[in-house]
Parts: C-alpha cells; structure tokens; sequence
C-alpha cells in the first residue's frame, strides 16, 4: 500500500476527462484544419474520376449532352470533348473560373499527348493564377497517384484539371477533359476556423466543469465508505455504510458489502464474548466444585467420603465433555474433520447407547424407551452418528418433564429411516427454534447446574446432520415438550 504514490481518484477521474477532451479537440483540429485541404482534394479526385467513367460509359448514348450536363451541374464541374483531331465536340461552361475553356489549343494537344502516354487517364493540378504561365511550371511524379503531375498547387484555388481518352463504338478516340475546384472556398474555411475555436473555448470549459462534477461525485461515496471501513476496522460495529443517492450500483453494493460484513463481524464479536463468558462461566463452576470439595476432604476429617469423590469424579468429567465440545465445533467448523463413512446397523448402535446411558440415568428414575421394529443399516460415521444420539438424548433427558421420560422411535418410510427424540418437558418458544443449532445459544441464558450444557450441543449436531446430508429439524411445543428428528437413506433394511 503506497497511498502517498497513487493519485486520487478524484483527481484521476479529473485528469482522464480533460486527457479525453483534449484528445477530441486535437482531432477535431487536424482534421477540420490541417487535413481539410487533402480530404477535400481527395473526394473531388474521386468524384471527377468517377464522371469521367461515366461518360465513357455512355460515349455513344443519345442522351450523352444532356447526361453530361446533370453530372457537371451535380458535380459542381466543367466539361469538354474534343475528337481526335482536338475539335470541341462538347463543351459544359458553368463555373465561373473554369480553366479548361480557357486552355490555348497547344496546351489541350499537350494533354492529350500526356492522357495518350499515361494509359488514357492523365491529372493535373493548376492554380488559376499560374496556369497562363506554364513556363516555369514543372512536372513533380505523384507515387500515390502517378497520373497527377501537380503543376503548382500553391494559393487557394486550385483547379483539377482531369483528361481521359475514351473511345466509341466505331473505334473514333475522344479527349474528355473535366475541371473542378479542388480548394475549399475560403470563407468556408474562415468559417470553420471560428466555429472551431468558439467550440475549443466551450468545450474546455465544460470539460474542466463536468470533469470536476463526475470526480467529486464518484468520489465522494467512495471516501465516505473508506472513511467507515477505517471506523470499521478500529472495532466500531455500528459504522454507517449507506451512501446517499446510489448512483453508481457497484459503490452501492460495496457499501451493501461492507454493511453485511459489519453486522457478520459484529456478530462473531458478541458470539466470541458470550463463548468467553460462557465457557469461563462453565469452567469456573466445576473448578471450584472440585478445590472445594478436595480442600473438605483434606481439612475436615470424615468428609474424605465416595459421595465427595463422585462429585469431584463428575465435575472433573464435566470439564472434559467441555473441553471436547470446543475441540470438536472448532474442527468441524474449519473442515479438517474428515468422515469415515461405513455401513452399520443404526438400530443397533442406539439400543447400545441405551444400555450404556439408561445405567447411568436410571438411577435418578429416567425411562428411555426405544421403539423400533426394523434393524435398519445405514452409511454414515459411526462415531458422529453416535455423538448425535448422545446429544439428542441426553438434551431430552436434561429438558423433559416431571413424568422422567424419554421416547425414542425409528421409523422406516420408504427407503428413509426416521429417528425421533421427544420429550416431554417445557418445549421451546418457537421463536427460540431457528435458533437453538446456533453455537452458544441456549433458550435460558441463566446457568442452571446439572440442566444447562454447553451451547454446543446442537451445533456440532447441525454440522454432522449436515455432512452426512441428512434432514432434521425439532418440533416442539410449549409446555409439551419438543421431539428432535433426523432422517437418511436406509441402506439396509431387516424385520425384527
Ligand atoms: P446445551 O448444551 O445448552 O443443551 P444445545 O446446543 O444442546 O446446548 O442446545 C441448545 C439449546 O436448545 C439449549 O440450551 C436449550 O435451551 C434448547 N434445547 C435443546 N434441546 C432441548 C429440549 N429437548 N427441550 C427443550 N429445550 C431444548
């Protein structure tokens, strides 16, 4: 970043209209007045070139005098015929300055000789005031058009004096001699000068405005978006990104951009002090349980009972179950989890979590009951898979009612196999229900010991439902309790 280097952009904008401007004046220049000359000698050229084929095409049409005259006339040029014998068969007087009928016969007997020696066609270029003096005149070979021998082409005026041998029907040569001014008049040339520079002077001074006006307007939006992602970047979330008007769409979606990027950012801020409030919360509780309970055991003699242990042993595995959540959401979050998918009995493997899990909770008077009349098989991550019913279960064993209970059902549907968890306890307010597979959300912010986990459960479930691309969802209503399912493709299907 060389900010120092660049040039900004309003000034950038700035100097690319004026370059741009400039570049249309100097051309408009050269063109209206250094090349007029040229370009208008060049179309006359073609167009005399092209009524001189004309003629000879219809050299031996009745209507050649009256075709002659409308080319002449529309051409704005003088015409002349002689026959082989340099008698004027045709003669088209209308300009005022015609040089060919003023041309002494020696003169036109020359062009013929020189039309005979260049293939039939033969230019030449004279100005009016020098062509009665052709003493001096000298002959200068044209590459580009090696039949015109400018003779002195100075001064304005001057006259294209253009000869063709054509022959008729019978075989009897004509001399067609065509004339035409090749100059621009120069009033009009006077004209356009004037035109040209009251143009310039416009022109320059609406470049310099609108170039200042589109600078600033780009501009300014643009330094106002830098100036918020500057705040943006100093850790103030609520930096205003809008930018008035919305002109330009690709400014207007940046800022849209950035909004969403702040509100993302400031999103991740509050999870990352909630996850530290959360987690420093979850951690200090158990760890102050067990020095609690340790110093007891060694101060007071007597206390030093399995019960305490127990509480020590269960705190210290709460801190495990801890430290595992964060390990695992933050694995499965950056994708370096990879899945080991297999086959297995899905039936099986609850009914083995069951066991393992009813031991546990029995005691308090939990009933999980596990309805199912298949032995269903399916291709998953066994050990994921067994996280999700873990989490499920022991959810609904945290959140069910007075009654203890539990129900877990698996239903086949097609070649769909479909889990259910319900419980039966106070359910969840439907606007907590999009929610609750968020990381760190928990419906009942206040931590209740022994009911309240770490927020990550759901998670961590979320993302390996998601892996295996299974459907989920949870039902629930309150004050009845809610039932969280899952369905994947049944693999392998078996009456029990
Ligand atoms: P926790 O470790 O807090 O249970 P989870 O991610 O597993 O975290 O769940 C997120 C939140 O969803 C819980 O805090 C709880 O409020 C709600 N929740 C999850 N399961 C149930 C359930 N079976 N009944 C009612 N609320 C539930």
């Amino acid at each position: 970043m060389k900010p120092e280097k660049s040039m900004s952009l309003k000034w950038n904008v700035f100097f690319q209209f004026i370059v741009f401007a400039a570049v249309v004046l100097v051309c408009l220049w050269i063109f209206q007045i250094v090349f007029l000359d040229s370009f208008y000698k060049q179309i006359k050229i073609h167009e005399i070139r092209k009524a001189s084929e004309t003629i000879e095409h219809n050299i031996d049409s009745e209507q050649l005098s009256e075709l002659a005259v409308s080319i002449a006339r529309e051409g704005n040029m003088c015409m002349a015929v002689y026959d082989a014998s340099l008698n004027e068969v045709m003669s088209i007087d209308i300009l005022p300055d015609c040089v060919i009928h003023k041309l002494p016969d020696y003169v036109i007997g020359e062009i013929y000789e020189k039309t005979g020696a260049g293939g039939g066609e033969h230019m030449e270029i004279f100005s009016r005031e020098a062509f009665f003096d052709r003493s001096d005149m000298e002959d200068d070979d044209d590459d580009d058009f090696p039949q015109v021998i400018p003779r002195r082409e100075g001064g304005m005026g001057a006259s294209l004096i253009y000869a063709r041998i054509v022959k008729d029907g019978s075989g009897g040569e004509y001399l067609v001699l065509l004339n035409s001014t090749i100059s621009p008049v120069n009033a009009t040339v006077n004209t356009l000068r004037t035109q040209l520079l009251i143009i310039t002077a416009i022109m320059i001074l609406l470049a310099f405005v609108l170039a200042l006006i589109i600078s600033k307007r780009i501009a300014k939006p643009i330094v106002k978006i830098n100036e918020s992602a500057k705040q943006l970047a100093q850790g103030d979330y609520d930096a205003d990104f809008s930018v008035n008007g919305g002109e330009y769409r690709e400014i207007t979606e940046l800022s849209n951009t950035l909004d969403h990027a702040s509100r993302e950012l400031s999103k991740v801020e509050s999870l990352r002090r909630e996850l530290i409030a959360n987690v420093s919360h979850d951690l200090r509780t158990p760890l102050t349980l067990i020095t609690g309970y340790g110093e007891m055991m060694r101060d007071i003699p007597g206390e030093n009972t399995a019960e305490n242990i127990q509480i020590i042993i269960d705190e210290a595995s709460h801190l495990t179950e801890l430290v595992n959540d964060v390990l695992d959401i933050s694995r499965l979050q950056s994708g370096e989890q990879v899945f080991n998918i297999e086959r297995f009995s899905l039936t099986e493997m609850i009914e083995e979590i069951l066991t393992r899990y009813n031991r546990l909770v029995s005691r308090d008077g939990y009933t999980i009951d596990f309805e199912r009349s298949e032995n269903v098989f399916i291709d998953a991550d066994e050990t994921r898979m067994a996280q999700v019913i873990y989490n499920l279960m022991n959810n609904a064993v945290n959140y069910t009612g007075e009654d203890r209970r539990v129900r877990i059902s698996q239903k086949v549907r097609g070649d769909r196999v479909r889990v259910e968890v319900t419980d039966t306890g106070a359910g969840i307010a439907e606007k907590d229900l999009p929610y609750i597979w968020d990381r760190y959300y928990k419906v009942d912010k206040t931590h209740k010991r022994g009911h309240i986990g770490t927020g990550l459960g759901l998670s961590i479930v979320k993302h390996i439902f998601e892996q295996h691309k299974a459907r989920y969802g949870v039902e629930s209503e309150l004050g009845k309790g809610s039932t969280f399912w899952f369905e994947l493709e049944a693999k392998g299907i078996k009456k029990i």
